[in-house]
């Protein structure tokens, strides 16, 4: 289970301030992207790539305290868009059976 110490983060962000830290956020999930083209691309970036998930998990932590976005709000919303992928998967292999006879 991967776990943030959210008293750190909170001082983190007390410390430089939410915008500051709203802006980080936006970068990391920018070196994450990077990383994920980088990945795609064949080449061994396996450990930057795991080191920017790490980094946008702290930085959604930060965004979380500074907005007060709840577990409920966030799973609310997974169980939603599981859903949507859920009716996807059904009707795209519903199709796929489909065009096999
Ligand atoms: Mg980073």
């Amino acid at each position: 289970m991967i776990k943030t110490n959210k008293k750190l983060q909170a001082d983190v962000i007390e410390e430089f301030g939410g915008d500051i830290q709203s802006t980080i956020c936006m970068e990391e999930c920018s070196e994450l992207i990077q990383a994920i083209s980088k990945m795609k691309r064949g080449k061994d970036y396996r450990d930057n790539l795991s080191e920017e998930i790490a980094d946008v998990i702290i930085a959604i932590t930060q965004l979380r305290i500074i907005y007060g976005i709840t577990d409920n709000e966030i799973n609310n919303w997974i169980l939603k868009k599981q859903a949507r992928q859920k009716m996807l998967l059904e009707d795209r292999r519903e199709e796929q059976y489909e065009s096999i006879d």
